[in-house]
């Protein structure tokens, strides 16, 4: 007889409650292991669709956690078949006596948290309630098939095949006349091997999908060699790349290489016949559009050379969604099935389906008789199996209602107002974004560990804080918002299922950052959880990942290079450096037209560069001043920002190359900023630009520059200012502000390169005169309208928020951003950090708001 109270409850016996159980037995814990289904296997359980395969190569979809089984299996091919996979999964069950712990054929059909017993209560389809302390639902993500949105689906009276709910005894076509609905993974694979029997086939398309020959064969030679000469390394670089499967980042933009160039490579990479190659082949697929285009059209052409009438390979050709933004899919012989007389392709775009009928389908102005009618209309994907389990939490509050506006989730594992409950692979997690062994693996491994823990450390209860769980979605959307995923109607955005909400489900931010932002939370004492046992409780409450996903990136990558700390070399070397790394950075948006030119200074000829807008003129003025800490920099080095700037505001930039210390120490700078407003006022029709319409703009010490600038030009009566545009600006130089501690060692710019920017500038005793630090001005009086943009990591934003509230006190009309998660650097590194692009774009509004 079962225990009806047990440590753990285990709903599902996939790939990851089979793992889950083996290792609670390995730890000790009691558990009841529920599955649905009469075996193992889960999805490839459920799905006996002719033709079902994985399309992760076996040499990356298997367990790693028995060593053993290396050896003891064998894959028969590249990308198995359903039945071999199940097979599989049958031989680890049995190896590892898995069966005598898990119950088939039983559902659980609800779930209650007792807050004050801290222990759930499991309802079955059996009748039975189990209680339990842990509740882990390994219930799968593509576990819930869909049900089809068409109208009169009951009154079919032939067969009716649902891809996953296929019949345990197969299905004989033969003869036959079917029609098959979908064309996402299921019905790319099934389509070619039902075509091979039906008589008639016709397949009804609501949207075509990319796909690619799957040119299956043996496992990869070179896969499988790298294993055998070294599993650890393999599996350990799996864990943390960006998919599950260790492949080598691409480093190479789809926008900097010829059209054939590019072809060229995704040919080498679709001739690979792996899932991940193709969208792994240039870096920027996933985050930029035109990028994107480069692969989706080289995926059309493929369509084209394959399928013989041009009008059925347009319509099979995808248009609407960008490469990989829906699940991209592995075919055997797809596009090939339409070139057979007795396959017919219905666009159901142009022909809806009206209505099926008792013996067909009512579709457009026509109507078909079949057969049989297979329904491959894909999954209610990574929330439908979790929420359809029924599972009420604290105070009586369902996870349905909870998540009625999209899942929330702290690490896709838990959820706040659940405790003890734990999802694997769970909405914010990377899950179908990954191989899902790798995922399983890792999330089975974290609720070992943590339960562990909880048990060593006598605490009863485990749930994520609010904070924590806010923090992590605004983290996940975040990491969405880079990319252009969530411009597809994808089943990753919920689109798929009418009424679900349209937000981005699975983590995009990959499953290495992933993993290291598990890791990050345990070591940090389960930093975001509340953990409670009868005698203590502990909460280390916070956010894992602040920073902008993509900067964190660069952090990253920037960390590996070892350079030298910028103030540690002479202000020539750091010159050198800097005009070096610029050399390498995209160039910026296309503008009408850029002019170097000399204009007058405050003491001789200081060279300009300008922007013209692609427009006709006469534009209003933006004067802007370059960063580089007064040391380094010039009129040209912030090319990209001014290109940007002068593109999205239709202003004429002009970039100055004010004079840099040590040469020219205090004033220098600040006396040529000013001076350079006056020559380009008296010059301004010249240029092409409206002398009654100039701003001032600049970024870090230029921001400083153009501050100072204005208050030069308000206090003289110099030419009037439309506003000022000042991003990260330095504005007071006379004391530490917090953020030069909190953001100072690992932002790019540090405390240690501000102060030695400042010791080459100005004097202890000149930073305290305003036209070095313009925070300082006896009054802000009478200032220009003001957009003020400050950056959460960087050194300079207390100073700048402070420059930002005296203005407002002030009385000046200030717009005030404060980007999160940005630092110093961030917002200036166009066409390299897309997070930083809706900023510039603010900042280029509010300058033409200035002139309107
Ligand atoms: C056709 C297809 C192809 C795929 N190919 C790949 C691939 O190539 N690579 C890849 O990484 N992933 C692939 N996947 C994803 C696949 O789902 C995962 O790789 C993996 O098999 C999931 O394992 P799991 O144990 O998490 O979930 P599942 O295998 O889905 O198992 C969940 C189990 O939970 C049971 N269950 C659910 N709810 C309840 C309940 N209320 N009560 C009792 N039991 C319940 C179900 O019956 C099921 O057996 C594919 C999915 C499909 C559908």
């Amino acid at each position: 007889m079962a225990q009806s109270d047990v440590d753990v409850v285990v709903v599902g016996a996939g790939f990851a409650g089979m793992y889950l159980l083996h290792e609670l037995r390995k730890t000790g814990f009691s558990y009841r292991v529920l599955e649905a289904g009469d075996d193992v296997g889960g999805t490839w359980y459920w799905n006996r669709y002719p033709g079902a395969r994985c399309d992760i190569a076996t040499t990356d979809y298997q367990y790693t956690w028995d060593p053993e089984l290396h050896e003891q299996w064998q894959w028969s091919e590249k990308h198995a078949a359903q039945p071999e996979i199940l097979r599989y999964a049958q031989f680890v069950a049995k190896k590892h006596d898995l069966y005598s712990g898990i119950e088939f054929n039983t559902r659980v059909d609800g779930a209650q948290w007792n807050e004050v017993a801290k222990r759930w209560s499991i309802h079955t389809s059996t009748g039975e309630t189990i209680t339990c302390q842990h509740y882990v639902m390994a219930t799968g993500c593509l576990s819930v098939p869909k049900e089809p949105d068409i109208n009169g689906t009951e009154k079919f009276t032939g067969n009716v095949y649902v891809t996953g709910r296929w019949p345990h005894e197969g299905v004989d076509f033969t003869g036959k006349r079917v029609a098959v609905i979908g064309t996402g993974s299921s019905g790319i694979q099934s389509i070619p091997h039902i075509a091979e029997q039906a008589k008639e086939l016709v397949v009804f398309q609501r949207t075509p999908n990319f796909s690619m020959p799957a040119f299956n064969g043996p496992p990869p030679q070179d896969r499988v060699e790298r294993l055998k000469a070294d599993r650890a390394t393999y599996e350990h670089e799996a864990r943390y790349s960006g998919t599950g499967v260790p492949l080598e980042d691409s480093t190479v933009s789809a926008l900097s290489v010829t059209q054939d160039e590019a072809f060229e490579m995704l040919e080498e990479a679709w001739q690979k016949g792996e899932l991940l190659s193709l969208g792994n082949t240039f870096m920027d697929s996933a985050i930029n559009r035109k990028a994107n285009d480069v692969v989706a059209e080289f995926m059309r052409m493929k369509v084209r050379s394959v399928v013989k009438d041009p009008a059925v390979a347009e319509l099979l050709s995808p248009y609407k969604h960008g490469y990989g933004t829906k699940r991209p899919c592995m075919d055997t012989g797809y596009f090939e099935t339409f070139n057979k007389p007795h396959v017919r392709l219905v666009d159901l775009n142009a022909q809806p389906i009206r209505s099926i009928t008792e013996t067909g389908i009512d579709f457009g102005k026509e109507s078909m008789e079949f057969d049989a009618i297979v329904y491959a209309t894909g999954f209610d994907a990574m929330t439908g199996a979790i929420v359809s389990a029924n599972i009420t939490g604290k105070n009586g509050v369902t996870l349905k209602s909870k998540w009625e506006h999209g899942p929330l989730t702290y690490l896709g594992l838990t959820s706040v107002g659940f405790p003890n409950l734990y999802m694997i692979t769970g909405p914010g997690s990377p899950s179908v974004l990954s191989n899902m062994m790798v995922s399983i693996e890792q999330h089975v491994d974290w609720i070992r560990d943590t339960l562990v823990h909880m048990r060593e450390n006598s605490f009863d209860t485990i749930e994520p804080t609010p904070l924590a769980e806010e923090g992590w979605r605004v983290h996940c959307t975040d990491c969405a918002d880079i990319t252009i995923f969530q411009e597809a109607n994808s089943w990753y955005m919920g689109a798929n299922v009418p009424g679900k909400p349209r937000v981005m489900f699975p983590y995009i931010g990959g499953v290495g950052r992933y993993r290291m932002a598990c890791e990050e939370v345990v070591a940090k004492g389960y930093l975001g959880f509340e953990l409670a046992g009868s005698t203590k409780k502990q909460c280390n409450d916070g956010l894992v990942r602040q920073v902008q996903p993509d900067v964190d990136m660069v952090l990253d990558f920037i960390s590996t290079l070892n350079l030298p700390a910028m103030e540690t070399m002479s202000p020539t070397e750091a010159r050198a450096f800097s005009e070096a790394s610029s050399a390498m950075r995209p160039s910026g948006p296309e503008v009408g037209e850029i002019t170097d030119g000399v204009l007058q200074g405050a003491d001789g000829e200081l060279q300009y560069r300008l922007y013209r807008p692609a427009t006709p003129g006469p534009h209003p003025i933006a004067v802007y001043f370059h960063g580089g800490g007064w040391v380094f920099g010039s009129h040209t080095s912030d090319d990209p920002l001014c290109r940007d700037l002068c593109a999205q505001s239709n202003t004429l930039i002009i970039s100055v190359n004010y004079r840099h210390a040590p040469e020219a120490p205090f004033p220098a700078a600040a006396e040529d900023g000013f001076a350079a407003l006056k020559w380009v006022h008296a010059n301004a029709a010249a240029l092409g630009g409206l002398a009654e319409k100039i701003a001032v703009a600049g970024w870090s010490a230029g921001g400083n520059v153009a501050a100072v600038t204005a208050q030069m030009s308000r206090d003289t009566g110099g030419p009037q200012i439309s506003g000022q545009l000042l991003l990260c600006p330095v504005t007071d130089g006379s004391h530490q502000h917090g953020s030069h501690i909190e953001n100072g060692e690992r932002f790019i710019l540090t405390k240690s390169l501000m102060e030695w920017f400042w010791n080459h500038y100005a004097t202890p005793e000149q930073r305290k005169n305003p036209q070095a630090s313009p925070l300082l001005a006896s009054s802000l009086a009478g200032l220009p309208p003001t957009m003020l943009v400050t950056c959460q990591f960087d050194p300079l934003r207390d100073e700048g928020n402070a420059y930002a509230r005296a203005l407002m006190q002030a009385g000046v009309k200030v717009e005030h951003v404060e980007a999160r998660g940005h630092i110093h650097t961030s917002i200036t590194m166009v066409d390299m950090l897309p997070s930083g692009a809706p900023h510039r774009r603010e900042m280029a509004r509010a300058l033409r708001g200035f002139f309107s």
